[in-house]
């Protein structure tokens, strides 16, 4: 094992005790958590020759120049705010790995030719504000109006959190770059999933991210006597619920990487001696391929409006969420894989199903990632693991793909 993946797991669990409350995890925007955890890898950034700065919204930049004032900059990173009660891996380890691949290559004597920016985005989960990704949106200069609008539980909206921060009155972020001057941005993170795990796999590749359709779907029958009422005489609105439940179920079992989840149900009235007169149920459905996603949607729609005709119910569905697929980019994943291969003998390609900061870094530049198999696809929880060798594999995947990157 590297002495570098060595100060990896030290580093992890070290960042890992600074969190806002005692005996859990929790570090969110702004807090002084955050302040903590940004001051810490900072100087983790600087023992590895990075020079170290912050932007308007609190993301930690550590930037490493190229040889030549005009290079091109690879960006590497991910997020360093974690849910409540969180584990260790979920963020940190794309901040942090970076950094201890660039001590690496400088102690192999390897000099890259481009520069590079490690940076710890100030926000990816979307928990003080339940709106996610204002780090790399303010870094990549897409924060918008309307993103400045959300409140805290304490009434405090992200624009006057920014400006306490700031000290000054709120000015939109440009990007930190031109797309033109970037190589790309790279993120390691652990899989949050149980692929790799069942194939064995320490590492693998992300090929895209999937887009997500999220809604309500409501179904309005009539409530009556459960005693009193004939089966003929019915309009059971949880009993069609049941039925769109399964043909979700069904039609994502059919179609290759489809998932579809029914996760919620609200069942009015809501007592055993009444038959439910209204169901309400979250679905939520995703694919790498926005067409994919779209079509089963239909389907599925329109499977539940027969269900619903069939057994006279009322139907209405609402959108509350739709974000598109986001590809990762092709020449910088091969270049990737090639590097898994030379590491780990054999790549796999993966599709994320959880949204990531490279998300919204697709929008400033070309991306890729790289997941690290985590114990049970656990995530979001204390008990989040990432086995010491198979962080060892992510480094040396790391060394390999900065040391052999070819502009692209
Ligand atoms: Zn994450």
């Amino acid at each position: 094992m590297l002495a570098a993946t060595r100060q990896l797991v030290r580093w992890l669990d070290e960042l890992g005790q600074i969190s806002d409350e005692e005996a859990r995890l929790t570090r969110t925007f702004l807090s002084p958590a955050m302040r903590r955890a940004n001051a810490q890898v900072g100087r983790w950034m600087q023992s590895a020759g990075l020079a170290v700065r912050e932007d308007g919204v609190g993301n930690l930049i550590g930037r490493l120049e190229g040889p030549t004032p005009g290079a091109k900059t690879l960006l590497l990173g991910s997020h360093l705010d974690t849910v409540r009660d969180a584990g260790r891996f979920d963020g940190p380890l794309g901040v942090l790995l970076p950094i201890l691949a660039l001590q690496e290559l400088q102690r192999r004597r390897i000099a890259l030719p481009y520069a590079v920016e490690v940076l710890g985005f100030a926000e990816e989960e979307g928990v003080r504000f339940a709106s996610a990704y204002l780090g790399s949106k303010g870094y990549s200069g897409q924060l918008r109006a309307a993103d400045l609008a959300f409140k805290d539980a304490a009434g405090v909206s992200v624009r006057a959190a920014l400006e306490t921060f700031a000290g000054a009155p709120w000015k939109a972020p440009a990007a930190a770059h031109r797309q033109s001057n970037l190589l790309g941005y790279f993120e390691v993170h652990i899989e949050q999933g149980p692929v790799l795990e069942a194939e064995e796999l320490a590492v693998g590749v992300v090929t895209a991210i999937a887009g997500q359709t999220r809604g309500r779907l409501t179904l309005r029958g009539r409530a009556g006597h459960a005693g009193t009422t004939p089966m003929a005489l019915r309009r059971d609105a949880l009993a069609g619920a049941a039925e769109v439940v399964l043909a979700a179920e069904a039609l994502a079992r059919a179609v290759p990487g489809l998932v579809a989840t029914v996760g919620t149900l609200q069942v009015k009235p809501g007592a055993p001696n009444v038959i439910p007169g209204e169901v309400v149920l979250s679905l939520d459905v995703r694919h790498a391929r926005d067409g994919a996603r779209t079509k089963a949607l239909r389907e599925l729609l329109a499977t539940a409006g027969r269900i619903a005709r069939r057994r006279r119910l009322g139907q209405e569905w609402q959108i509350t969420q739709d974000n598109g697929a986001v590809a990762c980019a092709p020449a910088l994943t091969r270049q990737l894989g090639a590097a898994v291969r030379a590491v780990q003998g054999r790549n796999l390609e993966l599709v994320s199903g959880a949204g990531h900061d490279a998300v919204v870094m697709a929008g400033l530049t070309d991306v890729a990632m790289l997941f690290v198999r985590c114990k049970e696809g656990l995530s979001h929880h204390p008990d989040e693991q990432a086995a010491p060798a198979d962080l060892d594999a992510a480094l040396r995947v790391t060394v390999e793909f900065l040391s052999q990157l070819r502009h692209v």
